[in-house]
């Protein structure tokens, strides 16, 4: 394996995670890519250009190139009206391959449904694997959106199907995926694999919860629950909010040190903002506990797991949830919704909780659980830090490139037989 295409259409892998679309797909593919460079393989990640400043090629990393592809207007263009630009992205992709000696790439990796659309014509074309991951599936999500959440359209359910059908790997996060990969879009079993992500256990490490507080502005003796995410219906953080509430209903001592960080930004339609929770935190009587942060990015988003005596992920669909491994690899325990791959992410009663469903009166109790009970929350943080670390971006990359050459192999046999 030599030269890898990674295609990332919609979110540009240079992009701060934790705001609009860039998310968990930015970290997965920023990890397994530079992690694959170390190993002498060079990555070309081809995403859409959003700006006339952008080079058309900028270095991520060594050995790691990141081709901005120009495709419709660079501003102003939601993820929703990408379909029309489908076709000159994928020109764009094309031209840059035709500037190489035939046989450039050895396989390529597209992220999300609609770089699996650009993928299956360079797939033809380069008469070379198609390897994709799906990060969410449109059919699992409308099964279980919020209710103020808009459901995916037709046209991402048929999109998908199409890539699960002509990709010759669909990689999933969990087992859960993979099922729903084969029953939900009739996806072959024998081209479904599970890889799961990783967790870069360099950077989230435990540290000192005192002076994380302190950097943070917080009292030492602070009650901290954070959420750490896109702030979108799907990810809930409402929930976690009127949690808050009913818990300072139940234990009114708390009042003073109680806070709930609210770490992200704005994500996606019917756009839960900042200002929406600000709202609801005051209607409920707790617009003084609410704080919020902008996105983090590397030592600072480390600090805030840490000073965290609990991260919640009330998501109502998750198809990994990465932000739950990286707050139990700070030692810091998770309360997550049982949905998706977090059963996965999260062991229930060893390294945090799982609560069903999204109503305040389980995710308080559930919280209460924690906050109130030091030694038992002591004890599920040691453990998460052991759970997180059976998770590694090394042995996510391992196994990527393990099903490349697979893909490789099978793609070979058919196209020569
Ligand atoms: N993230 C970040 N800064 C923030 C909030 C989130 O870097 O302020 C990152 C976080 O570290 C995680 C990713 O965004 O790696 C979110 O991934 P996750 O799987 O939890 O959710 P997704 O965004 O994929 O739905």
């Amino acid at each position: 394996m030599k030269r890898v295409a990674v295609l990332s259409v919609h979110t540009s892998p240079l992009e701060q995670p934790g705001t609009g679309d860039a998310g968990g797909m930015n970290v997965y593919i920023v990890q397994t890519a530079t992690r694959m460079a170390r190993r002498g393989i060079e990555v070309e990640i081809f995403t859409r250009a959003t700006s006339s400043e952008l080079p058309p090629v900028a270095e991520l990393a060594p050995g790691v190139k990141v081709r901005h592809v120009v495709a419709g207007p660079f501003e102003g263009l939601g993820k929703e009206e990408l379909p029309g630009q489908l076709c000159a992205f994928t020109a764009g992709v094309l031209r840059a391959e035709a500037r190489h000696e035939p046989g450039h790439y050895d396989v390529v990796h597209s992220h999300y449904w609609l770089s699996g659309q650009v993928g299956w014509l360079a797939r033809e074309r380069w008469a070379v694997p198609l390897v994709h991951t799906a990060h969410t599936l449109a059919k699992v999500k409308n099964a279980n959106l919020a209710s103020c959440d808009l459901p995916e359209p037709r046209m991402r359910l048929i999109g998908e199907e199409q890539v699960a059908a002509e990709a010759d790997r669909l990689v999933a996060n969990t087992e859960v995926e993979a099922e729903e990969l084969i029953k939900l879009y009739d996806a072959d079993p024998a081209k479904v694999m599970v890889v799961p992500p990783g967790v870069d256990l360099d950077r989230f490490t435990p540290g000192d919860r005192g002076a994380a507080r302190s950097a943070l502005g917080l009292r030492p003796d602070a009650v901290v629950l954070a959420f750490v995410g896109r702030i979108q219906p799907l990810k809930a953080p409402d929930v976690l909010v009127r949690a808050a509430a009913e818990l300072l209903f139940h234990a009114p001592r708390l009042r003073d040190r109680l806070v709930v960080m609210i770490v992200g930004g704005p994500s996606g339609s019917g756009v839960k903002t900042p200002a929406e929770l600000k709202r609801l935190a005051a209607e409920l009587g707790i617009a003084d506990v609410v704080r919020f942060l902008p996105p983090q990015g590397g030592e600072a988003l480390a600090e805030v797991y840490r000073a965290a005596d609990v991260v919640a992920v009330p998501s109502y669909n998750e198809s990994f949830g990465l932000v739950a491994l990286e707050a139990q690899a700070c030692g810091t325990p998770v309360v997550a919704a049982a949905v998706g791959g977090l059963p996965v992410a999260v062991r229930d009663g060893v390294s945090g909780l799982l609560v069903e469903g999204h109503e305040a009166g389980p995710w308080a109790r559930a919280l209460e659980s924690l906050v109130l009970h030091r030694a038992y929350r002591e004890e599920l943080a040691a453990n998460a830090v052991g759970h997180a670390r059976r998770f590694s971006w090394e042995r996510t990359t391992d196994s990527l490139l393990a099903g490349y050459a697979q893909a490789r192999d099978v793609f070979r046999e058919e196209v020569f037989a």
